[in-house]
């Protein structure tokens, strides 16, 4: 019976705001407390829960939650130690597992780390070992950095903003997740940076001109093209 780690870090930084993010700004949890906590709130692990317990035999091990609702300040250095430490113990306890989901933003900022979220993938890696697969999605307001993409088998991106899709997302890369445990897939990543810096009513996917290009990411995902597609579009005050 395949064990699945599913964690969570998701926190938006606004380098506008002159306060710093603490510990005690993001909820925090672990384990089967954490995990259960997340049944219908209509988040990542939300979705992670739902489509495990339909797929066959999945054995979820729940590692550390970690979600900050709105944008904070840069996080203190002090909090995002005890943070990370915490968070990556969290996977060392796990034990053995088969492949791993994580739900993280992309648009972290710590005083000591730019890129946490590619420092945990990083350090989880290390732990994990290479052989274990790991897929992760994002908020399309992240930043994928070169670690991101070294230490994951594949990254989702959200297909919507106003965001409503962190079910699917998450119901997306557990999907890849367990095509490539079972030897069906084998994802390489392409990223391609251009020069952008947008805001405004263009970006609602709905009704705005960025939505043409995520549906062009959705036809990828349904042809025999690619596995997942999006663009990330960052924010001015990441
Ligand atoms: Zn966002």
């Amino acid at each position: 019976m395949p064990r699945i780690l599913v964690a969570e870090c998701i926190q938006e930084v606004s380098s506008f705001n002159p306060f710093p993010g603490r510990l005690t700004d993001i909820d925090c949890g672990v384990g089967h407390t954490w995990l259960d906590s997340k049944r219908g709130v209509n988040d990542e692990v939300d979705g992670a829960i739902e489509f495990f317990e339909r797929a066959d035999g999945v054995t979820i091990v729940p590692g550390m939650g970690a979600k900050c609702i709105t944008s904070s300040g840069v996080i203190a250095a002090e909090d995002w130690d005890a943070l990370s430490q915490q968070w990556l113990n969290a996977v060392s306890d796990a034990g053995d597992v088969d492949g791993v989901y994580f739900a993280l933003h992309g648009a972290m900022a710590a005083d000591n780390e730019l890129d946490p979220e590619g420092f945990l993938l990083q350090e989880a890696r290390k732990i994990l070992g290479e052989e274990i697969p790991i897929v992760t999605s994002l908020d399309l307001h992240g930043i994928l950095t070169d670690r991101m993409i070294q230490h994951n088998d594949a990254v989702v991106l959200y297909h919507t903003y106003p965001h409503v899709d962190h079910k699917s997302t998450a119901q997306r890369a557990c999907s890849i997740l367990l095509r490539r445990m079972a030897g069906e897939i084998n994802p390489v990543m392409a990223r391609v940076k251009i020069p952008a810096l947008v805001r405004g009513d263009e970006l609602i996917t709905e009704s705005g001109s960025f939505g043409e290009c995520i549906k062009l990411a959705k036809q990828i995902e349904e042809s025999d093209e690619g596995l997942a597609a999006g663009m990330l579009i960052g924010n001015p005050f990441t």
